[in-house]
């Protein structure tokens, strides 16, 4: 069956009930359809927060299919639930675009999905569309600014690094010419377009902690420098309070459903490279405020999406997860022991045990921030005894706790054992995580710290952009800003080839961007993509609709 045809066989709870177990009055939350809703940000109880564990999923080096930590955190949370621990799961928002490309969504899979899938993986509660909406704003105001007679800034159009966002996999929009048609059209410049997931403010919303916060970041978005080398925020265009009415209602969380009918929360979806790649702090505080356990997920690999989530997210919301689950497949195990991709789906213990080494480093890496990793090993039809052994024994020399979940197959009830332990590591944690660097240090120092203890890299090395860069970043007095380094998923390293645990290798910085509104900087070690495109047979060519209203083709 395919995940949509397992979900259409759910009957799905009024969203009401679903707010009553969480002990939130249904007539205060506000309805979108009788399946969704939003719950507004006066919900959130800072007393009741600190009472809560909160559980990170994250994974090793994924490949290119995704280790399954959405479907881990969901079926996670089923078991919790079904021992009796009230647990929410607080997860990020789908983007639009990827539906439409190569196959797969973003609400889980199999047993343990977010629902209604339909809705979460389209258009949802309208938040990418009120973050588009609101970062072309700032875009139009930029470019009427430009072509001002009497307003202008003086605005350097080569330096504005503010491109436009549409929710689409469009690789034809990524370099385009605006401005053409003579003097009423605006004066012709070279911009682009991302995707929404893309934008500075998603980035911003999902950072924010309340609609001030929000506004006051809005307003700290860098755009570029005048003619005679000033910067220039959003806030001196004046646009910051008409984005933040844009985004009023996206900065509310969403609550939907599990399969088995717990609650869920899904509120938005930066990515893990140029981004904090997690929800909404506030999606999470909401979680925390109504849950004994609140489990959530980070982006791609634990080095990637987890140390961002510790270094950012938790740093900047002053929360700190009690347990950290490691998502583990044999397949990626075996790709990073050298076996080939199409050749994952065969038994090969010796592949596996060659790419042990990938999961050792995520283990001690997890264990650098103080906080105890269980290994949950997702379980495909595919694996063999042999297979899933060899990781217990290697768990069991490292002295870490592990239980295979096969969540896809059986919901809740597939990750009770995994559960159990998460249960005893968060009851006995009575520890704060520790930090991988200061944000008050030197710019250079946090990326080191991060590419020496996280990647394991020898060294840093900046080109010449880069170095110019950090010399205006200082000026711009930004330096405190903590770092999102941009860096491939598929490697601990920056070179995509690079599989298992690479060693002696050189992290390069090209560049250091700044999202001075969303509050960190920027280091891109690779080609970092922000406008997919569509493969030669986009999915969009299986989807449908019945006359009566039946989707069908869509995962
Ligand atoms: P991630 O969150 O790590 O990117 P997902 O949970 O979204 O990963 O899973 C990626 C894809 O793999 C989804 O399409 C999901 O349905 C599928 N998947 C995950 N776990 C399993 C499993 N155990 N068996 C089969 N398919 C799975
Ligand atoms: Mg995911």
């Amino acid at each position: 069956m395919t995940d949509l045809q397992i979900a259409k066989r759910i009957t799905l709870k009024p969203i009401s009930q679903i707010a009553e177990k969480l002990g939130i009055d249904p007539e205060k939350i506000e309805m979108y359809g009788t399946n969704k809703a939003k719950i507004p940000l006066s919900f959130i109880d800072h007393k009741k927060i600190e009472k809560s564990h909160l559980i990170l999923v994250s994974a090793i080096s994924p490949t290119p299919a995704g280790e399954g930590k959405t479907t881990i955190s969901i079926g996670l949370s089923e078991a919790l639930n079904k021992l009796n621990k009230k647990t929410t799961v607080v997860l990020r928002e789908p983007s639009l675009g990827p539906v439409f490309g190569i196959k797969g969504g973003a609400t889980g899979g199999g047993y343990s999905q977010v629902l209604p899938l339909e809705d979460i993986n389209l258009h949802f509660t309208g938040d990418f569309s009120a973050i588009e909406k609101a970062h072309n704003l700032l875009s139009a105001v930029i470019d009427n600014n430009i072509q001002s007679k009497t307003k202008s800034l003086g605005l350097d159009p080569r330096t504005i690094t503010w491109k436009r966002v549409i929710d689409m996999n469009d690789r034809a929009l990524r370099r385009i010419i605006v401005g053409l048609g003579g003097t009423t059209s605006g004066i012709p410049r070279e911009t682009g377009f991302d995707i929404t997931a893309a934008s500075e403010i998603m980035a911003i919303l999902c950072i924010a902690k309340d609609l001030k916060d929000l506004k006051k970041r809005l307003g700290n978005i860098f755009i570029g420098y005048t003619f005679s080398k000033r910067p220039i925020f959003a806030k001196d265009l004046k646009v910051a309070g008409a984005m933040a009415t844009l985004l009023k209602h996206a900065l509310k969380p969403n609550l939907v459903q599990t399969i088995e009918g717990n609650p869920a929360i899904i509120h938005g979806g930066p990515f893990a490279n140029i981004a904090q790649g997690t929800n909404s702090v506030i999606g999470t505080l909401m979680g925390m405020s109504y849950s004994e356990y609140t489990v959530t997920e980070a982006g791609f690999g634990f080095d990637l999406g987890a140390e961002k989530f510790f270094d950012i997210k938790c740093q900047s919301a002053n929360i700190s997860p009690k347990a950290v689950v490691l998502t583990t497949t044999i397949r990626a195990l075996k790709y990073h022991g050298g076996a080939d991709l199409k050749s994952l789906q065969t038994p090969n213990t010796e592949a596996l045990r060659l790419g042990l080494p990938n999961l050792e480093k995520h283990l001690e890496n997890i264990k650098q921030f103080n906080v105890t990793p269980i290994i949950a090993i997702n379980k495909f039809k595919t694996d063999s005894k042999e297979e899933i052994q060899l990781i217990k024994d290697f768990s069991k020399i490292k002295n870490i706790r592990i239980a295979v979940a096969n969540v896809w197959a059986k919901g809740g009830e597939g990750a009770l054992k995994l559960a159990k332990h998460v249960i005893d590591v968060a009851e006995s944690c009575t520890t704060k995580f520790t930090p991988m660097y200061d944000w008050e240090m030197p710019i250079e120092e946090k990326i080191e710290r991060v590419a020496k203890k996280i990647y394991g890299a020898e060294h840093v090395d900046y080109n010449s952009t880069a170095k110019r860069q950090l010399r205006q970043i200082k000026e711009l007095g930004l330096e405190q800003l903590p770092i999102c380094i941009a860096k491939t998923q598929k490697s601990l390293s920056d070179n995509p080839k690079l599989l298992g645990r690479p060693k002696d290798f050189i992290i390069t910085v090209r560049e250091i961007e700044i999202a001075a509104g969303a509050g960190f900087l920027i280091p891109i070690t690779g080609d970092i993509m922000r406008m997919p495109g569509l493969p030669e047979t986009p999915a969009s060519e299986g989807i449908d609709i019945t006359d009566k209203g039946e989707i069908s083709g869509l995962f």
